[in-house]
C-alpha cells in the first residue's frame, strides 16, 4: 500500500488532514513516526510556496511521499496579517493563546471590534517519482474580540463563519464541510484518486 507522510508538526492540523484518507488504499503516517525531525525553513513568501519547501525538506530526509500544509489567517483591518506569520504572529515562542491575545490587541490599537477575514491553506504532496500536486482552498469569515467554542485549533475561537457562530463551535465534520483546509484537501484527494490502482 502506497505510503503517504502528513508532514506537520501541528496537532491540530494532523487531526484534521488524517480523516480525509479514511478508506483510500494508503497508509498515512506522520512525522512522529520518524523520530526528532528538523524544522524545514518556512522562508517562502506566499502559503503555496512554504508548503512545497516543506513537503520537499520531509521527502528528503524521510524518503516517502509527503503531503505538507501551509496556512493561516488573513484579517482584511490588518491589512492581511497575520497571513503566512500566523503560526508565529506573537514572536517566536508563540502558541494559539498568546497568538490570539496578540490578535486582539492589534485590533484594539487601530480601535477596531470586527473585521472581514479568511483562513487560506495550500497544501504540497511530494511523491518519491518526483511528481509534485499542489491544491488550496479558502473561507471567509469575521473576526470578533469576544471568543467563543473550544473546538478547532488556533484562531478558530475568533473566527465567526457567520455573525453568531465561530469555527471553535462547529463539530469536526461541520469544520470539514466547510473549512480551507477541508476544501484544498477534497481537491487533493480526487487528484490523488487518479494515481492510485
Ligand atoms: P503554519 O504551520 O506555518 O502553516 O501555520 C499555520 C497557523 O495558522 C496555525 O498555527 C494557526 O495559528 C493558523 N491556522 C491555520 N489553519 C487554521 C485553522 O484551521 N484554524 C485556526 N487557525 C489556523
Amino acid at each position: 500500500m502506497k505510503k503517504i507522510v502528513i508532514a506537520t508538526k501541528n496537532p491540530g492540523k494532523l487531526r484534521e488532514m488524517k480523516k480525509i484518507f479514511e478508506g483510500l488504499p494508503v497508509e498515512i503516517l506522520s512525522l512522529q513516526n520518524f523520530g526528532d525531525l528538523p524544522d524545514a525553513v518556512e522562508d517562502g513568501a506566499t502559503f503555496e510556496e512554504n508548503a512545497r519547501i516543506k513537503a520537499i525538506f520531509f521527502r528528503e530526509k524521510i524518503g516517502l511521499a509527503c503531503l505538507a500544509d501551509d496556512s493561516g489567517l488573513e484579517v482584511d483591518a490588518l491589512g492581511g496579517m497575520p497571513g503566512i506569520h500566523s503560526a508565529r504572529f506573537s514572536g517566536f515562542h508563540a502558541d494559539d493563546e498568546t497568538n490570539n491575545r496578540k490578535l486582539v490587541e492589534e485590533l484594539k490599537k487601530i480601535g477596531v471590534e470586527e473585521s472581514s477575514a479568511d483562513y487560506r491553506c495550500a497544501l504540497h504532496f511530494a511523491d518519491i517519482d518526483g511528481t509534485e500536486i499542489s491544491t488550496e482552498g479558502k473561507v471567509d469569515g469575521i473576526i470578533k474580540l469576544i471568543p467563543k467554542g473550544s473546538n478547532g485549533f488556533g484562531y478558530d475561537p475568533y473566527f465567526y463563519i457567520n455573525e453568531f457562530k465561530t469555527m471553535a463551535e462547529l463539530t469536526p465534520e461541520e469544520k470539514d464541510a466547510i473549512s480551507h483546509r477541508g476544501a484544498a484537501l477534497k481537491k487533493f484527494v480526487s487528484k490523488l484518486k487518479e494515481r492510485l490502482p
